[in-house]
């Protein structure tokens, strides 16, 4: 449900401030146009670039399911938030689910290849994942 405009700011709880706070960034997920690109078509959990048309402003989105909290975005929204979401994942997130079976959406992720037996090795294989496509860039 769409929060209540009409209730002023101070008198809504933290919790109501961060409904609000979200629901504002997926309505800008929705309404502004971005360009997608994923790291590997065939899956749902994997790397994104996502591009801003307005902004032409480009982040990285890990994206690792559909729950707050699970993906990672580049934007400097995600990093001061608090909220575990913004509008580029919110994007991803809106686009795999018209783009991927249910049964594709419920498989959790798991890291490709044999380096990522540890879960600290995450993050150096989504760096190299990033690193491949900033250099296949046009
Ligand atoms: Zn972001």
């Amino acid at each position: 449900m769409p929060p209540d405009e009409t209730v002023p700011l101070e008198n809504l709880t933290v919790k109501e401030l961060c409904q609000r706070a979200k629901a504002e960034r997926v309505k800008r997920s929705e309404d502004e146009s971005m360009r997608v690109r994923s790291m590997d078509t065939a899956r749902p959990w994997t790397g994104y670039v996502v591009t801003g048309e307005q902004s032409g402003q480009t982040y990285r989105v890990a994206l690792r399911g559909l729950t707050d909290g699970e993906s990672y975005c580049s934007c400097p929204d995600y990093r001061t938030n608090r909220l575990s979401a913004c509008k580029y994942i919110l994007h991803v997130q809106s686009k795999v689910k018209k783009r991927f079976s249910a049964a594709k959406l419920r498989a959790p992720y798991r890291p490709q290849g044999d380096k990522l037996k540890s879960p600290g090795s995450q993050a150096i294989v989504t760096r190299s994942l990033f690193a491949t496509a900033r250099t296949t860039r046009p």
